[in-house]
């Protein structure tokens, strides 16, 4: 039976390995965060994922899962070692490739054997030859001569549902140049493979090109019906209705169709920018995706136009703002469309109390630049005395809320709904002044 390392213990290194120790496989999560690894060894799961603490405190019981800062040991006792740091962006929007390739020379270091290098991190084209060129490179620096194989095999799970996505994914994409990469991928994914998840064999650059493609899709369909929705405001469509329309048109599909403040988190910002920065290198603009990014950037301010547009005056103002992570069942703040809509209300004088069911302490960090600030409670206490409200994250417990207490306890019943979650005629009849996104 392979042994598994997972280098990279945050969203998907966690659950990679924690699911992969699951399926029954012997695993080890390395990080250079020893804080993060202490607590990980303690059964505390360093981030909010649905169902992730159960699942790691039942594995490292089983003895199949166990967590180390040390790469040395982790690398010699596995055959098969899982690439999931960050790659986060730069300043000019391609990935900071560091972390990636400081792994890989320090796999090369330990390597005592054959190993598969897998990597999971979302990568520009062209990082698997460059990670496989570091790997030789160090080989030969050290004297060593040893065979490996690098695969490229992106991960597709969305925070707040990642277990169920690892374990029921749509597909599985493997990029590899040999037979025994690709028979080794299958034992290690021995468990969809069974259950008949689609496997897509490819190259290396294409499987590279599949994570990027993919996401910025996806992100330009939410920026495509974003300006769709700021359209419709302007001619009295409801882009409610539209959305729903197109979405049964099997070629277009109803996902993702959702209008909103603009997409955040970790992925489809950065991903989109590395995307449009990888055309610009290679002389192939990559003009939708330029386009998406500049409607989403827009699309943040517009909402900050919104409130301002139908309360005449900011300043001096006091608004509830509900929801702050970048989408509900996560606490990931990176990114988040909030941010930037709190930093421009912020910068016109409005003073915010928030609230966010999971997200506070990331968000504490995230704000902590900007004054004016009263973190809550709950949302009772964050539109207590308040002008308005704007819900950001459309958490479960925002589609519910007492709308008589909240009316009572409003100054006045300004209600920004950026997730078009209630419904403005109903809205409207119970005297709320009403504002969704396209409806
Ligand atoms: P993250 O920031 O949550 O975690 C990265 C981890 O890597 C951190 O714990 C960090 O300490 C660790 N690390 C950095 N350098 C290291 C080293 N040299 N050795 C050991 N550990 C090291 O990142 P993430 O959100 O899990 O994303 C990882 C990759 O997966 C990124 O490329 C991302 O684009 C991609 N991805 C993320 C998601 C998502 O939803 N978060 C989904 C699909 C793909």
């Amino acid at each position: 039976m392979h042994k598994i390392a997972v280098v990279g213990t945050g969203y998907v290194g966690l659950v990679t390995g924690t699911c992969l120790a699951d399926f029954g496989m012997d695993t080890v999560c390395v990080d250079i965060n020893e804080e993060k690894i202490n607590n990980l060894k303690k059964g505390q799961v360093p981030i909010y994922e649905p169902g992730l603490t159960e699942m790691v405190i039942r594995n490292v019981q089983y003895r199949r899962l166990q967590f180390t800062t040390d790469m040395a040991e982790a690398v010699n006792n596995a055959d098969v070692i899982f690439i999931a740091v960050g790659t986060p962006p730069q300043e000019d929007g391609s990935a900071d490739m560091r972390y990636v390739m400081a792994v890989a020379e320090q796999i090369a270091t330990y390597m005592n054997g054959y190993k598969l290098v897998i990597n999971k991190s979302t990568v520009p084209v062209g990082t698997g030859q460059k990670v496989k060129n570091v790997i030789a490179q160090k080989l030969k620096e050290l004297g060593k001569d040893m065979e490996f194989d690098v695969v490229s095999n992106p991960e597709f799970l969305r925070e707040g549902t990642a277990i169920y996505d690892f374990t029921h994914p749509d597909k599985v994409v493997i990029g590899a140049e040999t037979e025994k990469a690709k028979e080794i991928m299958k034992d290690v994914y021995r468990v969809l493979y069974l259950n008949e998840t689609p496997f897509i064999y490819t190259n290396i650059e294409s499987a590279e090109m599949i994570k990027y493609a993919n996401n910025a899709f996806l992100a330009l369909k939410i920026s495509f019906i974003n300006e769709v929705a700021n359209l419709c405001e302007k001619v009295g469509a409801s882009v409610q209705q539209v959305a729903n329309a197109i979405g049964k048109d099997g070629r277009i599909g109803s996902k993702f169709l959702h209008p909103g403040p603009g997409y955040g988190g970790s992925c489809f910002p950065k991903d989109t920018q590395a995307l449009a920065h990888i055309g610009r290198e290679n002389g192939s603009p990559m003009q939708l995706v330029e386009a998406t990014i500049r409607v989403n950037d827009n699309q943040k301010i517009k909402m900050v136009q919104k409130i301002e547009e139908a309360m005449v005056e900011l300043q001096g103002k006091k608004l509830a703002v509900l929801g702050l992570t970048f989408k509900p069942k996560t606490d990931d703040m990176r990114d988040a469309p909030s941010l930037t809509i709190i930093k421009e209300l912020a910068k016109k004088g409005v003073t915010l109390n928030v609230y966010d069911p999971i997200g506070m302490h990331e968000a504490k960090t995230s704000l902590a630049n900007v004054e004016s600030i009263n973190y809550c409670m709950d949302e009772y206490e964050a539109i207590q005395d308040c002008d308005g409200i704007i819900i950001v994250t459309e958490w479960h417990q925002f589609r519910n809320l007492d709308l008589e207490r909240l009316k009572s306890s409003m100054k006045s019943p300004f209600f920004f709904d950026l997730r078009n979650i209630y419904d403005k005629q109903r809205m409207n009849q119970l005297g709320f002044n009403y504002f969704g996104v396209g409806v």
